[in-house]
């Protein structure tokens, strides 16, 4: 116990001394697990510069692509899963009581029965199990593992990064007429005339 103990402050010191003054990349979770068949899987994930909130591939070293920002940026090898709040548990199952991972809606007999019929359950599809763990009560999202890893969130944040992209990128338009003011201001320059020398004489 008390070696554990000591391994987990000594990884907590160096990552703190890893980190500097580097902000860490804003990864944010976005939906809720589906915990029916009808439910929709909106989950998604969105990654942000933490500096100037513009939308950045996970595990990118320094926001190089923004002139203006240009800084580092610091990410977790692994990120806590939103669905099952890092328990590793699948959501449906705990949200809808469903133990061992049978369907809440026919108690896992796959049909319900009512009225002399017995049409197939809806939600497992005749299944008998949870339709999101399959029955096997894992969180679907991180695999039971509690944790998603970074190449796992850079893959769903791919949308969200590739779209906002194109949408064009104000500070680096080659557009921009800078050059011209630059040139203006350096024919203005010598116009200071030297008057105070007239007075040594
Ligand atoms: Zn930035
Ligand atoms: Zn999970
Ligand atoms: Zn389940
Ligand atoms: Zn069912």
């Amino acid at each position: 116990m008390k070696l554990k103990h000591f391994a987990f402050l000594a990884s907590v010191v160096l990552l703190a001394a890893c980190g500097g003054g580097k902000l860490e990349g804003d990864v944010r979770f976005i939906g809720f697990a589906p915990v029916t068949s009808k439910d929709k899987d909106v989950r998604a994930i969105e990654t942000r510069c933490p500096y100037c909130g513009d939308p950045i591939e996970v595990d990118t070293p320094r926001h190089k692509a923004k002139k203006s920002c240009n800084n580092d940026i610091k990410w977790s090898d692994k990120y806590n899963c939103p669905s099952c709040q890092g328990t590793g548990r699948c959501a449906a199952c705990t949200q809808m009581e469903q133990a061992n991972g049978d369907c809440y809606n026919c108690k896992g007999q796959g049909v319900l029965i009512y009225a002399g019929q017995s049409p197939e359950c809806p939600n497992c599809k005749g299944a008998k199990k949870c339709p999101s763990c399959k029955g096997s009560q894992k969180c679907d999202y991180c695999n039971g593992e509690g944790k998603l890893a970074k190449e796992f969130v850079k893959a769903k944040a791919a949308k969200f990064v590739g779209g906002r992209s194109e949408e064009g990128l104000p500070d680096s338009d080659p557009r921009e007429p800078v050059k011209k003011d630059e040139a203006k201001d350096a024919k203005e320059e010598p116009k200071k005339e030297p008057a105070k020398e007239e007075e040594k004489k």
